[in-house]
């Protein structure tokens, strides 16, 4: 055995820099003029939210993007000062927190607006906030019927000064093109709205990865990225991260912990839901649910051994999985790779959100805390 061999991690999320930077750059190429906000939400997608957010600046986008003010707060405390915006609050959220680190702030009704205003005046600062109208999702923005009422108080409280309507933005539901256009015109109508009201924001948004790429009117001044950045297809329907020149970024890998040549007839992990029917050998992978390799996937996914697919065998666990390796030559420690870029011969994160009855975004989101991340920069 070599010695990196000897010294590759047990468990190991591999985070490739490079091409956090290739996507983010590629993406804003086919998406200009528009800009481009990065979503680095949930630690960027599993990915570490901190290195990911400084590569993607590096790249050139313009605007980063969180759900939670406590993961804003985070970027500013790492000294990342690109315009970021959060926008799922506490209801008790302290909304100076983000006005003092120059954080925006969706807003989804007219409390949230109040209590913005209120925490600018104390501090004797202007809030920037986004307007998010909501279209369809029935989720969090601001109701079409209450938005007449808050884009006036918003332009009010703009002319008396503790606001800044900086942007207007809403989600689509990607249900269909018809449902996502339907989405787009409720908004554009309700960007008319703001603007009879007084408004003048700099940047209107609404699509994510996906109607960035497939639905070009929706780009508006800024598409917010996600997904796409971290080199996962967003559509679910067999486009590969290749057919859309995108580099996946996480690589999912550990080292085969036992190997053990079975008979036919061995039972194998938890209920002996798989056997063996004939004479083979088995590998044992030390991840498991707990490291979010989903239960779902038993007896369904596959993974790759020296550049070869394995199929999965028998329950996953919570700490590991078997693999039938059938007559290849493997050895203990041995590197397995989960998913990766499909070019070394790995399966993709969309070929276990298959596996797994879910989709890729869940499979890279929730990969445990007990598997370091590695970032790996070329350049
Ligand atoms: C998560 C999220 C995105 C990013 O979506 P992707 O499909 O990952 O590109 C964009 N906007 C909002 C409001 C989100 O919550």
């Amino acid at each position: 055995m070599n010695p990196r061999h000897v010294l590759a991690p047990f468990r190991e999320a591999v985070i490739d820099l490079d091409a956090v930077r290739h996507n983010a750059r590629h993406l804003a190429e086919a998406v200009a003029p528009a800009r481009v906000m990065a979503v680095v939400k949930a630690d960027a997608y599993g990915h570490g939210a901190v290195a990911v957010a400084r590569a993607a600046v590096e790249a050139g986008v313009d605007w980063l993007g969180v759900a939670d003010l406590d993961e804003a707060i985070a970027l500013r405390g790492a000294g990342i000062d690109a315009p970021l915006l959060a926008w799922l609050h506490d209801p008790d959220a302290r909304f100076s927190a983000a006005i003092s680190r120059d954080i925006d702030l969706g807003v989804s009704s007219v409390s949230q607006l109040e209590a913005a205003a209120d925490a600018a005046t104390a501090a004797g600062r202007v809030a920037n906030v986004h307007l998010k109208l909501d279209t369809g999702l029935s989720r969090n923005g601001i109701a079409p019927s209450d938005w007449p009422d808050v884009v006036a108080r918003a332009a009010e409280l703009e002319r008396e000064g503790p606001i800044r309507v900086r942007g207007l933005f809403s989600h689509l539901s990607n249900t269909s093109p018809d449902e996502d256009a339907a989405q787009l015109d409720a908004f554009l109508r309700g960007v008319e709205v703001a603007e009879v009201a007084g408004l003048r924001a700099e940047v209107r948004h609404i699509a994510s990865t996906a109607a960035a790429l497939r639905l070009p009117d929706a780009r508006l001044d800024m598409v917010r990225i996600g997904i796409g950045l971290y080199g996962v297809p967003p559509f679910g329907d067999g486009t590969t991260a290749a057919d859309l020149g995108l580099r996946p970024v996480m690589t999912l890998r550990g080292r085969i912990a036992a190997v053990r040549r079975v008979a036919a007839g061995t039972g194998a992990s938890y209920g002996y839901a798989w056997r063996a029917e004939r004479e083979t050998t088995l590998a044992l992978v030390p991840l498991g649910y707990a490291d979010g390799v989903p239960r779902q996937a038993s007896g369904r996914a596959e993974v790759a051994i020296g550049g070869t697919r394995h199929p999965v065998v028998g329950r996953i666990a919570m700490d590991q999985f078997l693999v039938d390796v059938g007559d290849a030559e493997v050895r203990v420690g041995d590197e397995v790779v989960l998913f990766g870029d499909p070019a070394t011969g790995a399966p993709s994160a969309d070929d276990w959100g298959d596996a797994a009855d879910s989709i890729a975004y869940e499979i890279v989101t929730r990969v445990g805390a007990r598997v370091p991340r590695t970032h790996v920069d070329a350049s």
